[in-house]
């Protein structure tokens, strides 16, 4: 399938990743969010930009077009003039945006969503049906592909061809998490997937991300994945929109019930910082931030449309290659498990009925105070 099997990291050294893994059928073998056979996981879980497009067009395929795939070109391409992949699967009234790999060196949640695309698709399971029944998704599996195909966390601009450079004679890469803002929007991916997003209107949103290494407060357990939201709860902006400051916190509540018992993972509130001195995010220049304040940006949201939104921070990332190869799989399970638990609960409304103060449940470190972009 033309698979690569080298990636060079940004720090300049070579994975392999060929040796002992099989490189064959990644779609069509793979059981959906699990490891491979063996225990051994197949790299393929690190979806190419090239693997990804194949893989849409097997699972619209396989799905009988109950998954519907598309481009956005007609908003626009990447900067490196690479064509955007979406698609939509479900016929509720509730829609849910999911998008991945914004940052490019954030791999697994790539897979992670082709997994719930391919199993929705096809599956015809009782759960699956009376999700679809109320909700449908719109997924984004790869927001950021010129950053994926760089492994970089950010992109880089373009110009006629080349890459654009500043005055310091370097070339200009942009965080697409922080350019949903008014002085924003440097970035091609950020106006098409804004203009996609306007024209969508989405009830809510999931994002999908990877943080470095950290354990549970009080525990010596790795966190697998942090549950977040990138406007902190009782933090000093989200209480005054709208009820978002409820249904994010009863979103998370809902994702940490349903997957706190897996004893593979260990689940706590997404911080920033180290040892003790932990900080909740206040950005409002992200994505998921700027959907929630509704931001109208050259009046292209001219309702001020917003939604509430979380995120999921799963453990590692490829830029610093320490991707374990055997946790590969459990990782983007559990990004699969956590992606249809939210799913069930806004389907079933189940997600209205949770107390949001159990928030404070979640396991998190003593908060030192509010990381801010403003
Ligand atoms: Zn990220």
């Amino acid at each position: 399938m033309g698979v690569k099997k080298v990636i060079t990291c940004a720090l300049g050294f070579t994975l392999l990743f060929s040796a002992g893994f099989s490189t064959s059928g990644m779609a069509a073998e793979t059981v959906p969010g699990g490891p491979s056979t063996n225990g051994q996981l197949s790299y393929d879980s690190l979806v190419t930009y090239e693997d990804m497009i194949k893989m849409l067009k097997d699972i619209e395929q396989t799905s009988k077009g109950k998954v519907e795939v598309f481009t956005l070109d007609q908003y626009g391409k990447s900067e490196q003039d690479r064509s955007f992949y979406a698609a939509k699967v479900g016929t509720g009234p509730i829609k849910v945006w999911i998008q991945a790999q914004i940052h490019g060196d954030e791999k697994l949640t790539t897979r992670a969503v082709l997994d719930l695309l391919k199993t929705f698709g096809s599956s015809g399971s009782k759960d699956v049906e009376a999700i679809l029944k109320n909700v449908t998704i719109y997924a984004i599996p790869m927001y950021n592909p010129d950053g994926s195909i760089m492994n970089t966390r950010s992109t880089t601009l373009y110009e006629n061809g080349e890459p654009k450079l500043g005055s310091n004679g370097k070339s200009l890469t942009i965080d697409l998490n922080r350019d949903w803002a008014e002085k924003g929007f440097k970035a091609k991916e950020s106006l098409v997937f804004y203009k996609y997003w306007a024209d969508v209107k989405p009830d809510y949103a999931v994002d999908l991300h990877h943080q470095g290494f950290k354990t549970v407060y009080g525990t010596n357990e790795s966190t697998t994945m942090s549950l977040g939201v990138s406007l902190a709860p009782n933090g000093p902006t989200l209480p005054s929109v709208k009820n978002y400051n409820d249904v994010t916190r009863q979103m998370q509540v809902y994702v940490y019930d349903a997957l706190k018992d897996y004893g593979y993972m260990h689940i706590d509130r997404y911080q920033v910082g180290s040892g003790e001195k932990r900080y909740e995010i206040d950005i409002k220049g992200g994505v998921v931030s700027a959907m929630m304040l509704g931001l109208n940006y050259n009046n292209l949201n001219p309702t001020h449309h917003s939604n509430p939104a979380i995120f999921f921070e799963t453990k590692g990332n490829t830029r610093e290659g320490n991707l374990g190869q055997k946790s590969n799989g459990y990782l983007t399970k559990q990004n699969y498990l956590g992606l249809k638990a939210i799913l069930e609960g806004i389907a079933s409304g189940k997600v209205n009925s949770v107390d949001p103060n159990r928030w404070q449940e979640i396991p998190a470190y003593p908060l030192a105070g509010y990381q801010k972009d403003y």
